[in-house]
């Protein structure tokens, strides 16, 4: 790799005096000495100073064939080449139609309009109003409200933060937000009651049951993470839990909105984790690994059914009023096509499958760690819940840090990784070759053996 000479000291001092970061305690942050990333390459990431690093979170769990990969670099270029961007207000662009036709091939049957944004929040703003607007538009007036699960994450805009339930992210802005109504997720580790997968299935959808009892005629909308709720600490759900929740949504007449921001693209082992369980949600919204962890592109999708609801005549004023200055961007819309095109040429979800299954073996090794309490993983989403004891299932308290610090000495040991309060995640890109995955792996084993044992 050629890097430019940088003057890691100048740029440093430039990031302390003007960039201030997302999820970041900046106080403490411009105590430390940053990280620059300068270049990219495979699923390596080298900073100014010329350290390398695994990208075990796939940049915020996005990137899918790695950095720097000549098919995607090929396709922004020869985009370039045309233009890097025209609006998709009243009028369309070659690359957002070939995507919505590609994206509509690959969704669970059913879904048939494509709606571009750029971020996972945007995809569930629009997913919210659309939603909202559907039953005003077919006469019922007082389904106005959302059902989401406790712990539920959606991004940061106020309407996304209204249907999450992440205190520690959300509290603060309880009085903009609308009031959503919170149902159980199925966090099997710690349910309430013992029982077996198929036991705390028919328990949480009882339990979603009467919540749909109760709120159905005032509620427009349920919303779900499908298969793994992730930034609550990758919680899988039981089997056919997911199939129940598109059963009751149907049953009361709830629309459901599946939040594919984190699972969609491959990540679980499937193109969307919906497809595990056949379910068709009525909204679907992805981002993240559309573009191979690219550029900002993100879509709400939806049936039909939701689509025709909108059509009338002009006076009617049924118009969708929605939409931002760069959706359906060319050059992200580009690389979005030249990304699922290499996914199908080299057959990664199958890939993902063998390797989730070569992770099953790896990981046992992590259950021989003493504060390892929960191990979840569905294809290469991937979370470690540690606990000070593993009988009791006792929490580390917030204050020690603990998933700060394993990530700290990961880092230290050259792979970056974010955790979740006391959850390590671990998500490679989803084309990281089994000897990538297991000199990660090894890297995550002495990060949380050196810090938890001492
Ligand atoms: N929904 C889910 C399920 C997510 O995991 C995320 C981000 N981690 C978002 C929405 C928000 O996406 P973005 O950060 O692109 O706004």
């Amino acid at each position: 790799m050629l890097v430019k000479e940088w003057d890691y000291a100048e740029l440093a001092q430039k990031n302390k005096q003007y960039v201030w970061h997302p999820f970041t305690q900046m106080k403490e942050y411009i105590e430390d000495d940053p990280i620059i990333i300068a270049e990219g390459n495979g699923r390596k990431l080298r900073d100014v100073q010329g350290n390398e690093y695994w990208d075990g979170v796939s940049s915020i769990w996005l990137n899918v064939h790695g950095h720097r990969v000549q098919e995607l670099d090929q396709a922004i270029r020869d985009q370039l080449d045309h233009i890097a961007h025209s609006t998709l207000l009243g009028m369309a662009n070659i690359p957002a139609i070939l995507l919505a036709e590609k994206l509509i091939g690959l969704m669970p049957p059913g879904l048939a309009k494509v709606f571009y944004s750029d971020s996972g929040a945007t995809a569930v703003e629009i997913a919210i109003k659309m939603a909202f607007q559907y039953w005003q538009h077919k006469g019922e007036r007082k389904k106005q409200r959302f059902i989401t699960m406790k712990e539920a994450y959606h991004g940061d805009t106020i309407g996304a933060v209204s249907v999450g339930a992440i205190d520690l992210y959300h509290e603060a802005y309880s009085s903009l937000l609308f009031s959503s109504i919170k149902a159980p997720y199925p966090y099997v580790y710690r349910s309430p009651i013992n029982g077996r997968e198929k036991e705390q299935t028919d328990f949480f959808l009882a339990k979603l049951e009467e919540v749909l009892q109760a709120h159905h005629e005032e509620t427009a909308a349920l919303i779900i993470e499908p298969i793994v709720q992730g930034a609550s600490g990758i919680i899988v759900m039981p089997d056919g839990y997911l199939r129940g929740v598109r059963e009751l949504c149907t049953k009361y007449n709830v629309l459901m909105i599946a939040d594919e921001v984190a699972t969609g693209f491959g990540r679980t082992g499937r193109w969307f984790a919906c497809d595990h369980e056949n379910v068709t949600p009525d909204i679907l919204t992805a981002g993240k690994g559309l573009t191979g962890g690219y550029l900002p592109v993100a879509i709400t999708v939806a049936t039909n059914e939701i689509y025709e609801a909108f059509l009338g005549e002009y006076e009617e004023k049924k118009t969708f009023f929605h939409g931002h200055s760069y959706t359906g961007n060319q050059l992200g819309c580009a690389v979005a096509i030249a990304n699922l095109e290499l996914m199908e040429k080299k057959n990664l979800i199958l890939e993902v499958q063998q390797k989730s299954l070569y992770l099953v073996k790896k990981l046992e090794r992590f259950r021989q760690l003493r504060h390892v309490g929960d191990i979840r993983q569905k294809g290469l989403m991937m979370g470690l819940e540690l606990v000070v004891n593993r009988d009791a299932k006792e929490a580390y308290d917030w204050s020690e840090r603990i998933g700060v610090r394993v990530c700290r000495r990961a880092r230290e040991l050259g792979m970056l990784i974010r955790p979740l309060g006391n959850v390590i995640v671990f998500m490679p890109p989803l084309a990281a070759t089994t000897e990538e995955l297991d000199a990660m792996l090894q890297i995550l084993h002495q990060a949380i053996q050196e810090v938890t044992e001492g």
